[in-house]
């Protein structure tokens, strides 16, 4: 067992207990183990924390590999994917992906996941309430965000019109998903996030303003940062400043905001960013599909930022799947920084611990101790892929890859067990899906 404490402790033959969702105890094989009312074996088993996904756009699984877009650089994939999730989303749609998403990502080992929901095309209807209805179902802990577009071609931006909101709008619908959804208390299940979605799709008094409601009602920050070249540049011409600059005019330098990418900070603003307590979700697959770049993982963690990790929206990543994510994270790591430099701790801390200070958790998610939420990813370590595996089960564990969990518990209920989704729903939500990605690929 892997527990990620403040110690780092590493248990072998040991036990853990739970009740009401918290852990209660946790001892080694040489001290007893109390009765419980369900019993899971995790022997030839690594037990690890669930894993913290920071960042997604779950409604991307409709558009998953698809052909038009398999070879665009950001702007244009995104350029081209815009109509069609603008004319397909509503309510359906996103429920039925968002609980395709999050099963794939518990099969994965993932306990807590976020969104980036920043869609919202008018008449589509209540898509955030949509996909919290999926988590709830499937019983996973969900940090959706209320993500938001107003900025469009006309005004100099990305998306085509009929994809953004007005921002009065925009930040009167934030306040009220919060209002409805948002659980501040410890042990919660669904917590909201405000999300603008990035520089090139909305203005800069929107985030300043949006920054001013979070603080307001002590929610998090999220949005997409120094993803690309060129989203530079496109700060750079259209405002006049660098990302992280532009970051830190309109108030999101701090440690409630948490950014996905930031592939490429310079070593001045990698400090700025640590010093702030800013929290980073490295996306490596979507990094390297997009050819946006090798993310400044390590340099970002040493200047303090709360790294997690996370595996982007399924149209650019397009795997699901954290522990792929938390794999490509060591190896990218490795080739940026040297082969020391990253090891699998470190991407299980990442995966962890990570995760849990970017959503402002750290404490209760992320770490296996008394005290924390009983979110628990079991992990067999057996068959063709672990023989020879003898000396460190935690780097066998990701260099040889079990892929999927055996047991993904959340808040002390098994999501997963024996390899298996304990929802009876996945083909009929599987079905569901292929007809909606049917109308979204071929219209
Ligand atoms: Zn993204």
């Amino acid at each position: 067992m892997a527990t990620v404490d403040d110690e780092r402790r590493e248990l072998s033959g040991g036990w853990l207990a739970a009740s009401g969702g918290i852990i209660t105890a946790i001892g080694s094989s040489a001290e007893t183990c109390p009765d419980g009312a369900m019993v899971l074996s995790a022997a030839d088993c690594l037990v690890t924390p669930g894993l913290v996904n920071t960042h997604h756009h779950l409604f991307q699984n409709l558009t998953r590999a698809y052909g038009p877009m398999t070879s665009a650089p950001l702007f244009g994939w995104l350029q081209q994917l815009y109509p069609i999730w603008t004319d397909n989303l509503d309510e359906e749609a996103v429920h039925v992906a968002a609980w395709v998403g999050l099963a794939e990502l518990a099969l994965s080992g993932c306990t807590t996941s976020t969104d980036h929901h920043y869609l919202h095309p008018r008449s589509a209807g209540d898509l955030l309430a949509a996909e919290i209805a999926a988590a709830t179902d499937l019983g996973l802990r969900f940090h959706p965000t209320y993500g938001s577009m107003s900025r469009s071609v006309k005004d100099g931006g990305l998306p085509p019109d009929a994809a953004v909101q007005d921002e009065d709008e925009i930040l009167a619908r934030s306040a009220e998903h919060v209002h409805r959804w948002h659980d501040p208390r410890p042990g919660a299940m669904t917590r909201i996030a405000l999300a603008p979605c990035s520089p090139f799709t909305v203005t800069p008094d929107l985030m300043r303003r949006t920054a001013e409601l979070a603080e307001r009602l002590d929610v998090r920050l999220h949005t997409h940062l120094a993803e690309s070249a060129e989203d530079d540049e496109f700060s750079v011409a259209n405002l006049g400043l660098r990302p992280v600059d532009l970051y830190d005019d309109v108030g999101w330098l701090t440690d409630r905001s948490w950014a996905a990418h930031v592939v490429r900070p310079d070593p001045a603003e990698i400090v700025r960013l640590g010093r702030a307590g800013v929290g980073v979700a490295h996306c490596p697959s979507s990094n390297m599909i997009l050819g946006s770049g090798l993310a400044p993982t390590v340099d970002l963690r040493a200047a303090g930022c709360p790294v997690g990790i996370g595996c982007d929206g399924s149209s650019s990543a397009d795997s699901g799947s954290l522990w792929q994510e938390a794999r490509l994270a060591m190896l990218q790591g490795k080739l940026r920084s040297g082969p020391a430099a990253m090891s699998a701790r470190d991407c299980l801390d990442m995966a962890t611990r990570g995760g849990a200070g970017c959503l402002g958790r750290d404490g209760e998610l992320g770490r296996l101790a008394v005290g924390a939420v009983a979110d628990i990813a079991v992990w067999r370590l057996d068959g063709p892929a672990f023989a020879g595996v003898v000396d460190d089960p935690v780097e066998g564990w990701l260099r040889c890859g079990p892929t999927s969990a055996w047991h993904t518990i959340v808040n002390g209920r098994p999501v997963v067990r024996d390899g298996r989704l304990v929802s009876p729903r996945l083909d009929e939500m599987l079905r569901r899906h292929r007809t909606i990605a049917a109308r979204f690929q071929l219209h």
